[in-house]
């Protein structure tokens, strides 16, 4: 007997899932790339772009992934040898700290485990640097594998006058998390389409600053990478180095349309806190009938507002439950000392509280079906955190 039959529910952290709206927006012939029509439409996805980072600068689109995101911003502002100081707090912050070695940079970590970073040990590091060859430090804003949440202001003002460049990758927390670039000093800014964004993978946006505008083009810029051609275009080919991601574009601007005119960021990020709050009591609740499930992050500061991470004894045999029985899809245990005694619950793009307590109702019934050991009253915790928001 399976229940699983009927609307999916897909929590994994990436890709999210997309809004019919906006697949229906997607779904449509290319016009003329050469016309007025769509020229127009992507300026105006730029200036959204612009305003759901909280900037004025420089933005340059381009086609591919997060990995993609990342090599792009590498390819602008190192050359071969440079000095990186990578802040990892998790897998997403380790594979980045690795491209970039891979791509010839000297990245050295300041490693913090499944921990948000350290501004103090930051400060300390960077204070052995007196001759500022350290060109950038980079952080995850969230760690998707861990969900640790990085403090980007203190992390800024730890940098105090060293002239690094800030990079942070948002891949995980624009459109789900408070990101403002410009009043926060970061000077690049990494996110995808297919998370906070709600959209499909396939694009991928660097927002950068006039200081870090100032650094290139290195011995990496190819044309491909480099940003100032797209950033400063004006054909619309040029902005993306060949055909555009039409269909792309004109999904970009609905959700950008639903998430910065309809629901408005401010409300976009109280909802996404409040979804985390409502999974945290629920795994709290599990928690107190079983020492074995664990948060992955203890401080509620430093949570992600976009994905949770736990340790659960048996969550590879609970997800199959949840996704063949009940239809929920949760996250594998990436990067976990344990994967198999690991999930991710994600709570991020196009969810709400029903979708969240579909997943919690889910796990909760795998928990039982399975034998799992957990403590009872989650799903009413989650209820009161949404009940006392809503
Ligand atoms: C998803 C993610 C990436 C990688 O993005 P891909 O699209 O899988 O290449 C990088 N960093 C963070 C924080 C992410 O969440």
């Amino acid at each position: 007997m399976t229940l699983a039959f009927g609307q999916p529910i897909i929590a994994i952290p990436g890709p999210s899932p997309v809004p019919d709206r906006v697949l229906r927006a997607a779904h449509r012939a290319s016009p003329d790339i050469y016309g007025d029509e769509l020229a127009a439409l992507n300026l105006q996805v730029m200036a959204q772009l612009k305003r759901l980072a909280g900037t004025r600068a420089h933005l340059a689109p381009y086609i591919g992934n997060g990995h993609v995101g990342w090599e792009a911003s590498a390819a602008n502002i190192f050359n071969p040898g440079d000095r990186a100081l990578v802040l990892t707090s998790g897998h997403f912050g380790r594979s980045w700290l690795d491209q970039l070695t891979q791509t010839g940079i000297a990245a050295e970590a300041l490693d913090f485990g499944n921990r948000p970073a350290d501004p103090a040990m930051l400060a300390e590091r960077l204070a052995q640097d007196g001759d500022g060859r350290i060109k950038a430090v980079m952080v995850c804003q969230t760690d998707t594998a861990s969900a640790a949440c990085a403090d980007i202001p203190a992390i800024r003002a730890a940098m105090g006058d060293h002239p690094a460049l800030l990079v942070v990758d948002a891949i995980a927390s624009l459109g789900c998390a408070p990101m403002h670039m410009d009043d926060w000093g970061v000077d690049v800014l990494i996110a995808g389409s297919q998370k906070g964004l709600m959209c499909l993978p396939g694009t991928v946006f660097l927002w950068f600053s006039d200081r870090a505008a100032a650094v290139g083009p290195t011995a990496l810029t190819s044309p491909t990478w480099n940003w100032h051609l797209r950033a400063g275009a004006e054909a619309l080919w040029r902005f993306w180095g060949g055909t555009p991601p039409v269909q792309q574009i004109f999904a970009l601007d609905e959700a950008l349309r639903m998430i910065l005119d309809e629901e408005g960021l401010q409300n976009v990020w109280a909802r996404h806190d409040t979804l985390a709050k409502g999974v945290w009591a629920a795994t709290e609740a599990w928690a107190d009938g079983n020492p074995d499930i664990v948060l992955s992050v203890q401080d509620r500061a430093c949570r992600s507002a976009a994905v949770t991470a736990l340790k659960i004894p048996g969550a590879d045999a609970l997800r199959g439950w949840t996704r063949d029985r009940m239809g929920v899809t949760l996250g594998v245990g990436l990067g976990a000392a344990d994967p198999a005694n690991a999930l991710r619950v994600a709570h991020m793009g196009y969810c709400n509280a029903a979708t969240v307590m579909g997943a919690l109702g889910a796990m909760a019934a795998g928990m039982t079906a399975l034998s799992i050991p957990h403590g009872r009253g989650a799903l009413d915790a989650a209820a009161a955190v949404f009940a006392a928001n809503a």
